[in-house]
């Protein structure tokens, strides 16, 4: 009777979930939101708003919190027996959501509901779901339909051949280096690729295209024809061009064919091409708007770009005998340059950022701007190192957190945020269910009875997902799909993750922040200048890299025909944009997974567009700051209001120009970035 799954009086009991209440739980859930898509589909049901909520969406709410449940902690405390578990219920899961998504007597059930009996919240959620509902197919019939599943289908195979062709293509490389090749690489990878050749009985050290090792080879390594193998072989995986059998990898094909299905599947949409799918369920409006967007960026970016070859041109001749440095030698000269220009040690940086300061520090800033008090809180966890905190204003609970912050075995590695419940007005109960966020990290633990030590990495992670669990968590809005981060466009979703990071690059905040574990004394202004200006080394450089993969996506799912060859189009992206032209050998589209196997395509460019959007909403503090540069409280209640608090309950534009009083400007980011 008591499957801790089933249990939604309050938080989930993490500590009580075993792998043995996965499949009943998730069955008996299942099945409550079959019937209660049987119900609400019925032909006498009524089409109203509020009594499909009643049944389908309190049903499907239960369903995925426990689902969530699931799998959070088969992300953060990982068991052979929950894996198992979690990979039997996952299929039955993910078949019903995309049942459900695709139900045709729901879309008519909604399309039949009378848009003036809803208020402004609802109306924006019906929105999403009749349009989402369009994208998927649902306005198809006959044959079209039909084509239009065998797409989706074919397309999903291909994509999953491309990622395999990619990987395979990566792991099949491996060259064994003499030690007397490897000079200048460091000792820790040296010894790894010593290891690695020792465990196959091989001789030397074995170098691979993972990232581990490929990119300290290319930037250390002082034999040039070493990195000339290594990038050679990396810039041509998965393609015509790599060596020997390693062709048997070639994606070409693949990418030929996904080009061609989306282009079909726009037009059974009634779309001109695929760019225009994208950018409908996003913040841009077109793909014109969007490449306009790109092409003014990079024109203004251009010079600094320039000035950045220049200079590592002008040292790698003076102080490293390259006269003409070629593709291979770029990542080895941009290190000596940076080394030379800002040396400064991260294990340095790293004895003025504790953990719990840097959580003080995070918590003080959101509590002044944003108007509310943080104080630990408790509730059943998975594991002794997590903490709980709620968030209050005036008194009143807004919302809650998990904090999970150290690294630990069958931990997941990286950082995210994840809603455990959304706030809602619950249509069932007429109560409203304030929101709870997981926050979760990967830090070193701290050594001998200290507190741990952060990097700056780290502490710019930590406020990032801060930035989603605000979004998240101080939303006012009652209706649950577009609430938080509900319905967000998702070349906006990361405008206020991104916006928190700003905080990190600020003195005024870091020296509050900032303690030595040893001696207690804040981070020296010193040390802060040499980070500042490592910030932006080669910025110009890096945003025409960034700009000249979002160009080619756009142009390749807009302006290109499927039927013809995709290279000439990337080498025309890469005269108009790049300001170091690789060989004529590079095939970096044929491991562009982003767009060919994830779901970037002809999405590459919402980096950028939200990196804008952050950098304006913030600049806004900074024109607004008091003399001694603390940050305008009047500001944060205003961005709190119009950005956070509003949610995916209007346009992310709505929103933004609630806030800025205009649209967006690139300004910002180019000053932020050291492009003014
Ligand atoms: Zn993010």
């Amino acid at each position: 009777m008591s499957n801790p799954l089933l249990d939604f009086s309050d938080l989930p009991a993490f500590d009580r979930i075993t792998p043995a209440d996965v499949a009943p739980a998730i069955d008996t859930l299942l099945e409550r939101a079959n019937a209660a898509l049987e119900t609400v589909t019925a032909a006498d049901f009524p089409a109203q708003w509020n009594a499909i909520a009643q049944v389908l969406d309190v049903a499907t709410e239960e369903l995925g919190r426990a689902w969530g449940a699931v799998s959070h902690l088969n992300s953060v405390a990982d068991t052979p027996e929950l894996r198992a578990a979690y990979n039997e219920a996952l299929p039955r899961v993910t078949e019903f959501w995309t049942r459900l998504g695709a139900d045709e007597r729901l879309y008519a059930k909604y399309k039949a509901i009378d848009p003036a009996s809803l208020n402004a919240e609802q109306h924006q959620a019906l929105k999403n779901a009749v349009r989402n509902f369009v994208l998927s197919g649902a306005e198809l019939t006959g044959a079209d339909k039909e084509r239009f599943a065998q797409i989706q289908e074919r397309q999903a195979e291909l994509q999953q051949k491309f990622s395999e062709n990619t990987l395979d293509a990566t792991d099949a490389f491996a060259y064994y280096a003499g030690e007397s090749e490897l000079d200048g690489v460091p000792d820790d990878v040296r010894q790894a690729a010593r290891a690695a050749a020792q465990a196959e009985g091989k001789e030397g050290c074995k170098l691979t295209l993972k990232m581990p090792c490929y990119l300290p080879v290319m930037q250390f390594a002082t034999s040039s024809a070493l990195r000339e193998r290594l990038y050679r072989a990396y810039v041509t995986r998965a393609s015509d061009q790599a060596e020997g059998d390693g062709k048997r990898f070639d994606n070409s094909d693949f990418i030929r064919e996904i080009l061609a299905l989306r282009q079909e599947e726009a037009r059974l949409l009634g779309y001109v091409n695929f760019g225009e799918v994208s950018v409908v369920p996003k913040m841009a409006q077109s793909p014109a708007e969007v490449v306009g967007f790109l092409r003014d960026l990079a024109r203004r970016a251009r010079p600094h770009a320039e000035k950045d070859v220049a200079d590592l041109r002008a040292f790698a001749a003076d102080h490293l005998g390259l006269s003409d440095p070629q593709a291979w030698d770029w990542p080895y000269v941009a290190e000596k340059l940076k080394e030379a220009r800002y040396a400064f040690s991260e294990q340095e940086v790293k004895q003025y950022f504790t953990a719990p300061r840097v959580l003080a520090g995070l918590f003080k800033i959101i509590e002044t701007l944003f108007e509310v008090a943080i104080r630990r809180d408790t509730a059943p966890v998975w594991h002794p190192a997590v903490e709980f905190y709620r968030i209050e204003r005036g008194g009143q609970l807004v919302g809650q957190f998990y904090l999970d912050q150290p690294a630990r075995t069958g931990k997941r590695g990286g950082a995210w945020m994840d809603d455990v419940r959304t706030r809602w007005l619950r249509p069932d109960t007429g109560q409203l269910q304030t929101p709870v966020a997981h926050l979760v990290c990967n830090f070193a633990e701290g050594v001998d009875g200290k507190p741990a030590l952060l990097t700056h990495d780290d502490v710019i992670t930590l406020f990032h997902e801060f930035g989603h669990g605000l979004h998240h968590m101080l939303t006012q809005v009652n209706e649950r799909d577009v609430s938080g981060i509900g319905g967000v466009e998702w070349d906006a979703v990361e405008l206020p993750s991104q916006f928190m990071e700003n905080f990190c690059w600020e003195w005024k905040v870091l020296q509050h922040m900032t303690a030595h574990v040893e001696t207690g004394a804040p981070l020296p202004r010193t040390l802060f200048d040499k980070m500042m200006a490592a910030r932006n080394f080669q910025s110009g450089m890096q945003t025409l890299r960034q700009i000249e993969f979002a160009l080619f996506d756009m142009l390749l799912h807009t302006e290109h025909d499927p039927a013809q060859d995709f290279m000439p189009l990337l080498g025309l992206v890469r005269s108009e944009v790049a300001v170091l032209q690789p060989p004529a050998f590079s095939r970096t589209a044929h491991t562009f997974s982003h767009i060919f196997a994830g779901g970037y395509a002809a999405g590459y460019y919402s980096y950028k567009w939200a990196e804008v959007l952050s950098a304006d909403a913030y600049a806004a503090f900074e024109e607004t700051a008091s003399e001694d540069g603390s940050p305008s409280q009047e500001t944060g209640r205003r961005y709190r209001q119009a950005i956070l608090e509003a949610g995916g309950s209007r346009p992310a534009m709505e929103s933004f120009k609630a806030f800025r009083g205009r649209e967006p400007s690139l300004d910002a980011l180019l000053r932020h970035q050291g492009m003014a």
